[in-house]
């Protein structure tokens, strides 16, 4: 079939054989068919939806567009996690380390910003020298000798993945459930995984905003990682604000550092446990969530998580010092402290504009050739249920191009509903988990 009739089938309903899905994707992947024709496409499946079969097909042959690693030659089990993204969500750079810590091994694949969201590579660009494209035998490598690797997909891994994920950045496609659970499950399932966790996050600063929609896509995820065999659980968790208290590539890495030392936001280091218990738990060293938990707490405590992330930032190229000394990170020239107009209470967040404002400052991508800014984001001061007086700071901005400071302010501006009085109880961090 012409391109253009498969484009036409789907934006009308129709549903697609195996074989027309691989038309598309290997076309894509091959530079055969063009970016206008495939942002079409994906966006007739983002409006039109895809059946059981249709999924499973797009999935499977996104994964087999490039290797399927195997790992079984080293001694333990293997396992990952993943986030369907959110805005300050830095807790890869916090629980790969403690898993590996514990005795796993942590073949993380990962990708960049997607939207309003930041992206684990794009932080971890922002630490000197490290390099997120190894080649496969220096993943493997790396993997063997500090039971933990950060990288990109690679021409190798999940090729079909890279080149729709960046398209569908830039073209308003990111949001089809269907598109998330196929980009997220090839990528992750190219990585010779025993078990994987997933976070599929809901709420303001999500792609799902409502919870029923990410139980949707943490379910598809679910079913299509068991049908390949995987120990996968997801949970959904809340991102109705920004996770930690910092948004933007080199200030999350010193977050994360922050945690693995003991400190730092409250809701950042439970999620870190609650994510890292399960890891641990699926990949058979605790008998339970609970205990996973447990040790995961202890590779805080004695240290062995933030020596872990250490050896992982140096066996990948990158400068350690960052882990000591934070001021080694990039820094911006210029800051601003963003007001509150009003006294009263934060009673709601909008994360999608907290992080678009993060956007605008050149902490991330509008096109797909754009480069990051890695010293550009926010701190956050003020989060949901915080009393506020007028003319305190909600946040301070951190910049070194003031080209669209304004539009990062107004942004701001109508992120933050500040109220008289306090708002009702806020949701648990974890909501539901699936398996
Ligand atoms: N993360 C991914 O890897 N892919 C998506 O589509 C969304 C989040």
């Amino acid at each position: 079939m012409r391109v253009v009739d498969l484009i036409r089938k789907k934006r009308d309903g129709g549903e697609h054989s195996w074989e027309e899905i691989q038309q598309i994707v290997n076309g894509y992947t091959a530079g055969t068919i063009p970016d206008y024709q495939m942002s079409a496409w994906l966006m007739a499946v983002l409006l039109r939806g895809m059946t059981p079969p249709e999924s499973a097909a797009l999935t499977e042959i996104m994964l087999h567009s490039g290797e399927v690693l195997d790992f079984s030659d080293l001694p333990g089990r293997k396992v990952d996690k993943h986030s369907t993204g959110g805005v300050g969500d830095k807790t890869s750079l916090v629980i790969a380390p403690m898993a590996a810590a514990a005795g796993l091994y942590v073949p993380m694949i990962s990708g960049r910003g997607l939207g309003h969201t930041g992206g684990t590579l794009d932080k971890l660009e922002s630490i000197p020298g490290f390099n997120v494209n190894l080649s496969l035998k220096e993943y493997r490598a790396v993997l063997k000798k500090c039971g933990c690797g950060l990288i990109g997909q690679t021409t190798e891994i999940a090729p079909a993945d890279k080149k729709i994920y960046a398209l569908r950045d830039v073209t308003g496609t990111v949001e089809s459930p269907f598109l998330i659970c196929a980009s997220i499950m090839s990528k992750k399932l190219a990585e010779g995984i025993d078990a994987l966790v997933l976070d599929v996050k809901t709420g303001s600063g999500a792609f799902m905003k409502k919870e029923e929609d990410a139980a949707n896509v943490a379910r598809l995820m679910v079913e299509t990682g068991k049908r390949m065999g995987k120990k996968v659980v997801a949970l959904i968790t809340d991102m109705n604000q920004p996770l930690g208290n910092y948004v933007g590539h080199a200030l999350e890495v010193e977050e994360s550092v922050r945690i693995l030392e003991g400190a730092g936001a409250d809701d950042l280091r439970e999620l870190c446990l609650e994510l890292a218990g399960w890891m641990i738990y699926l990949g058979e060293r605790a008998t339970s969530v609970e205990e996973g938990r447990k040790i995961a707490a202890e590779t805080i405590r004695s240290g062995a998580a933030k020596e872990k992330l250490r050896q992982i930032i140096s066996f990948q190229g990158g400068d350690p010092g960052v882990v000591d000394d934070p001021g080694r990170l990039p820094r911006p020239r210029n800051q601003l402290e963003f007001k509150s107009a009003t006294s009263g209470y934060v009673a709601a967040m909008q994360a999608e504009w907290i992080g678009t404002a993060c956007v605008v400052l050149g902490g991330g991508r509008e096109k797909k050739e754009d480069t990051i800014d890695h010293a550009a984001g926010l701190i956050l001061h003020k989060k949901l249920g915080d009393r506020v007086q007028a003319g305190e700071p909600l946040c301070t901005v951190l910049y070194n191009s003031d080209a669209r400071l304004d539009e990062a302010q107004e942004l701001l501006r109508n992120a933050y509903q500040i109220q008289e009085k306090p708002p009702a109880g806020q949701r648990e961090l974890v909501h539901q988990v699936i398996q």
